[in-house]
Formats: structure tokens, sequence, C-alpha cells
């Protein structure tokens, strides 16, 4: 089934890696993609929330996203600051979805077999080739047999906890400070106000740094997690918590599963690439520092990653120099707006309660949506400078 050479390995099989296999596939590239999990997509590590401009993005690049993988379509959201007060975003027509991811995946790696590349899972990458300091390969474990491949270019897209890039020589450590700790429960049974409509509460008590978010996939089943800043309580400790100080919403809820993760909420790195290896999506840390969201930002970097191979080995030269026309293309095409995003996600973890109270009576639901994008910075430099000891916090965005 597996053979011994390929053009491109590229190890994970999220959004990231299939939409890296399927870029690269298209371009007639011989292509083997390789998960560790028995079931591509399965357990989730993901609330499943998705923009409608991201699902346009990933339409056009991927193919038409079937039905199924969509659980259900959101129009808006509310937003609780710590002293109840709400922000309502209300769109009046769909603006996102809540994805099956175990759907989805599965589906975005089908759209790269259907491209031309070889998917296989439960295949686990253990080590990596390296050859005149190249990588030049990785070693696969299926099924308890040990397989030595082959390849012109490794591709790491094995996610937050990735291991391959290290085992190639990039050193892509995160800073503690630039992880948060999701725990997520996927419930039924729920009462929410509107199942049409993403719920999510700050504060330092309900969540220190991120927040709880209720995310649903219908009339009464939903996505139910929160992410916080890695500090003394795990975030189990919050979600659970917040769970029984509700009591109106989860009386009669049951846990249907249960789902854990890091997310990388900064930390982008300046270097992405070695001789024959490119690093993409989370073990590249390219998540969105203020929401947390990263199947979007996976999918770019894929495909970014995916064009300037075909590239690189078209003109017969993989060395780090060639490759890092990738550092180039995803710093222009995204990394400067996230790092922007990160350096405001650094002023607001600074903020108290009181502090996200005040900005709940000021800021409409459309300035929060334009914050998580990176734009309208002065509008809060300024609503920040009112008040004297806020004012250094505010210069860093204005
Ligand atoms: C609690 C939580 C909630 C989140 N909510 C959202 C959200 O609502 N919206 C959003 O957009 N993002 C969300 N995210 C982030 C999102 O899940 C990730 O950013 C996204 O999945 C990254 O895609 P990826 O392809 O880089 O990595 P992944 O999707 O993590 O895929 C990496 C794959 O590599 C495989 N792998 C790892 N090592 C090996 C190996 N050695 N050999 C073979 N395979 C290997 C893994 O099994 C995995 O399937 C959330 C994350 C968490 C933890």
């Amino acid at each position: 089934m597996l053979k011994d050479r390929y053009d491109v390995v590229v190890v994970g099989g999220g959004p990231g890696g299939s939409s890296a296999a399927r870029t690269l596939a298209e371009k007639g590239l011989d292509v083997l993609l390789l998960e560790k999990r028995p079931s591509i997509g399965s357990e989730k590590r993901c609330a499943e929330g998705l923009s409608i401009g991201s699902l346009k993005m990933i339409k056009e690049k991927m193919g038409k996203i079937p039905r199924k993988c969509i659980a259900q379509m959101v129009n808006g959201a509310i937003i609780y600051a710590p002293n109840g007060k709400e922000v309502l975003i209300d769109f009046g027509e769909d603006a996102g979805a809540i994805m099956e991811r175990k759907i989805f995946d599965k589906w975005l790696a089908a759209q790269a077999a259907k491209a031309g590349a070889h998917v296989q899972a439960k295949t686990e990458v253990v080590d990596v080739i390296k050859k005149n300091d190249f990588v030049s390969g990785v070693i696969a474990k299926f099924e308890g047999e040990i397989y030595n491949i082959e390849a012109k270019v490794v591709v790491a897209a094995d996610g937050v906890e990735s291991t391959v890039a290290r085992k190639a020589g990039l050193n892509t450590t995160n800073k503690l400070i630039n992880i948060d700790s999701g725990f997520q429960y996927e419930m039924c049974n729920l009462k929410m106000r509107d199942p049409k409509k993403i719920e999510l509460w700050f504060g330092n008590e309900v969540a220190p740094r991120g927040y709880v978010w209720i995310f649903p996939k219908g009339k009464d089943v939903a996505n139910v997690g929160v992410g916080v800043a890695m500090t003394d309580k795990p975030a189990k400790y919050y979600l659970d918590k917040f769970i029984e100080d509700n009591p109106k919403i989860f009386s009669r809820a049951s846990i249907l599963e249960v789902n854990a993760g890091g997310i990388p909420v900064g930390g982008f790195l300046k270097n992405m690439v070695l001789n024959g290896l490119v690093v993409v999506g989370d073990a590249a840390h390219q998540v969105n520092p203020i929401h947390g969201g990263g199947m979007k930002e996976a999918t770019i970097a894929g495909m970014i990653a995916g064009e300037v191979i075909a590239k690189s080995i078209k003109k017969g030269d993989v060395s780090q120099k060639s490759l890092s026309e990738y550092n180039k293309k995803w710093w222009d095409k995204r990394g400067k707006k996230l790092q922007k995003i990160q350096n405001l996600r650094e002023v607001v973890e600074k903020l108290s309660d009181e502090d996200f109270n005040m900005l709940a009576e000021t800021l409409t639901g459309d300035d929060l949506m334009e914050f998580s994008r990176g734009n309208r910075f002065f509008k809060l430099g300024k609503i920040l400078m009112k008040k004297p000891n806020l004012i250094s916090l505010a210069r860093k965005l204005i």
C-alpha cells in the first residue's frame, strides 16, 4: 500500500495537512498524507466554529462543502461582560457555522485524495530521516510495521503537540504565556437562549484571559467550553464552576463528549522551514490569538506551503533558502495581521473586570467583530485612554 518514495510526505490529517496535500496533488506531485489517529477528525479538539468568510475561503480552495459537514448555521453572538451586561451581535442572516469536525476533517482529507494524494489513517510518523543536513523522509508505523519513506520535502502539519519539526532540528517550542488551555463538553438537553447564536462570557473570575463559550450544534446540543491562560487551576475547574453556577442552562444537561487541548495564542515563528521541511498550522502556532480559531489559518498556511513546495521541487531546489519563500508569503498574508492581534491580546489580558464592564457599555457588537479581525484598534485605544491607569496600555493600540 505505502510506497517507499514520494515527492512530499505530509504529516497530520487536520485542515493544515489536507490543504497542503490537496494543493500539492493538484500541482501534479506525488503526495502521501499520514494521520496517526484511526479515524481522521475524531475525537475533535475544537469548538468547531467558523465564520462565513472562512467557509467561503475553504470552499474556494477545497471545493463545495457538503451540508453534512455543518452541524448548524449561526447568525450572531451574545457576549456577556463580567457584570452580566450583554452585547448582542445580530447579523439577521447566516454569519457562521458550527462544523461537525469528525465529518468535515474527513471530507477535507478526501478532497486531497480526490486531487491525487494518497491518504492513510492510523499511521504515525515516529521519526524523520535526514541526509546531508536535508530532511529526506519519515519513519512511520502502521499496524506494528515500520516503514522508511523517502521524500523531497516533509510537511509538519502535526498540530499543537508537533514533534516532527523538532525531530528535524527546528525549535518550535512556544512560551507558556502563549498557550491557552482548552476544555470542553459536547452537551445535550441544554436550555440555550437562542440556538442560532453563539454565547461568550468574559471575566477574570469566569475565565482568566479567555472566555467560556456555548457554540450551538442544534436546538439543545452544543459545544460548551472554556479557554484560559495556564494558571494554577486547570481549565476544567472553570468550566465545571460555570456549569454549576448556571442551572437555568444546564440543570438537565448531559455530557456526550469530552474534549481538551492546548491552543497556541501567539508566538509566531519567523522561520518555519529547514532544508526539506515546512511547518504549517498549529504546529507553527498559526492561530488567531484573540478567539483561538485555527482551522482557517491552518488551511491558508497549507495552501501557501503547497504552492512554495511545488515551485521549489520544480526548480530542483528544496533548500531552506528556496523554501523560505513560505515564511515571506505567510508573514505578508497572515503573520503581520495576526501579530497585531497578538498585541491586542496582550492589552486585553491586562484589563480588570471593571475595565471589561466599561467596554461593554461603550462598544458595539460590530466593534468586537472588527477587533477579532485585527481592525479598529484605534477606537479601542481611544476609549482606554480615558482611564488614567490604562493610558500606557492604550498607547500600544494607537
Ligand atoms: C478546545 C479548543 C477549541 C477550539 N475551537 C476552535 C474553533 O471553534 N474554531 C477554530 O477554527 N479553531 C478552534 N480550535 C483550534 C483548531 O482546532 C486548530 O487550530 C486546528 O485544528 C489546527 O489545524 P491543524 O491542521 O494545524 O492541526 P490539527 O487539526 O490538530 O491536526 C493535526 C493532526 O496531526 C496528527 N498527528 C500528530 N502527530 C502525528 C504524527 N506523528 N504522525 C501522524 N499524524 C500526526 C494529529 O492526530 C492531528 O489529527 C480549537 C482548539 C481547541 C483545543
